[in-house]
């Protein structure tokens, strides 16, 4: 079987130094929010080439309480309107609305998947405060256009990066675009850790230190408390995993992209619509391939085929949030292009893990597939 993603073998290629990070946690005595969080919060700064990262429990509450502080440092308020890309993962919408923001759904560019910068611009209203780029699949999103629109307008821009580490245009990665981007370290995601975790980034010291302390109940200083805040931290275990992980991620990243150009350059079926790329250096930094995403439009014809054949897939994803049962209001909203986006992808397996020989058994079933 081909699996869409072996968890354990990518971290049996680090066992070892997980585990001595692991002892000497266990080891000091001390399990939050110290040392380790302080070394993984520097290295993935310098990795991303930002002045700060604020780690948190997870991806979700990275947005959350990015969200959640700018209304505290007064630069949003109840009721203000949020663009999003209206095919995202859940998660994002999830952020807007536990601030009690307006969600501002968009339709997505049918070749990216990403924020188109022509709909943002139509989206954009006297209460709009704020864009919610997410770079979905592990590609970034047109960050020079989404910026260029914000700084014209004075919106805030915070980045969604939990499927994209690494990605980046003009040699500046995603989380040092926006004014913050929210990452998660979920154990599936290009830099996972061996359990839940999360971070902000940011370059605004003021941000920073707002988010410090809504992390920690709102409390900059011990016992005494600022703003009324939550317990979301990254704990020391989950830190020193990550900062091992960290050191790999590039060299992963690239075999991500090895795969993924293999894909492109020989899934050549007419009924399978690969990504858009044209493969030049500049583009070729784009995509961290999170996910490597096609679309049919018969896909449950084509998952079954693949998986009677033994190679598993998923699909990300199969319903859009304003067809969720969560949003009820939303669900006599159309989004046609959202909507024919989670009827036709499907996600064929890719890791830093997987070999060539299964990339080409895949490519051959996609080549026979009618
Ligand atoms: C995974 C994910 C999140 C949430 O991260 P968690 O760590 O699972 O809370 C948010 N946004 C996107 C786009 C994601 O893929």
């Amino acid at each position: 079987m081909i699996p869409f993603l072996d968890l354990k073998a990518i971290n049996a290629q680090y066992r070892q130094e997980l585990i001595n990070a692991c002892t000497d946690v266990i080891d000091s005595g001390w399990y939050i929010t110290g040392k380790y969080l302080e070394k993984f919060e520097q290295n993935f700064s310098k990795y991303c080439g930002v002045k700060h990262t604020i780690g948190v429990a997870n991806g979700l509450d990275a947005l959350i309480l990015t969200l959640r502080a700018w209304k505290e440092l007064g630069k949003l308020k109840e009721g203000d309107e949020v663009i999003v890309p209206a095919n995202t993962y859940i998660a994002s919408i999830l952020a807007i609305t536990e601030n009690k923001l307006k969600v501002v759904l968009v339709e997505p560019d049918l070749n990216t998947y990403n924020l188109c910068p022509q709909n943002v611009q139509k989206a954009i209203t006297e209460k709009t405060k704020a864009i919610l780029a997410v770079h979905l699949y592990g590609q970034i999103a047109p960050m020079p256009e989404i910026m260029n629109i914000a700084k014209e307008h004075n919106l805030l821009v915070l980045e969604d990066s939990a499927q994209a580490h690494g990605a980046e245009i003009d040699c500046k990665k995603v989380g040092n675009w926006g004014h913050a981007s929210g990452f998660s370290f979920y154990p599936g995601k290009n830099l996972g850790a061996l359990g839940d975790a999360g971070a902000i980034t940011t370059n605004d010291d003021e941000l920073a230190e707002m988010l410090k302390a809504l992390r920690n109940y709102g409390s900059h200083k011990k016992y005494e408390n600022l703003v009324p805040g939550v317990n979301s931290r990254l704990d020391e275990i989950q830190a020193a995993m990550l900062d091992v992980k960290l050191a790999y991620l590039d060299k992963e990243t690239e075999h991500r992209r090895k795969i993924a150009q293999i894909y492109l350059s020989k899934i050549k079926n007419p009924n399978i619509i690969l990504p858009l790329n044209d493969i030049n250096a500049e583009e070729y930094k784009q995509h961290v391939w999170h996910l490597f995403v096609v679309r049919c439009a018969n896909r449950s014809a084509l998952q079954a085929f693949l998986s009677e054949n033994g190679v598993q897939t998923l699909i990300h994803y199969p319903i859009p949030p304003h067809k969720q049962q969560a949003y009820k209001e939303w669900n006599n909203l159309s989004f046609p292009i959202s909507e024919q986006i989670h009827q036709e992808v499907l996600s064929l397996p890719i890791s830093p893990t997987m070999t060539f020989d299964e990339a080409n058994r895949v490519i051959e079933l996609c080549n026979q597939f009618k």
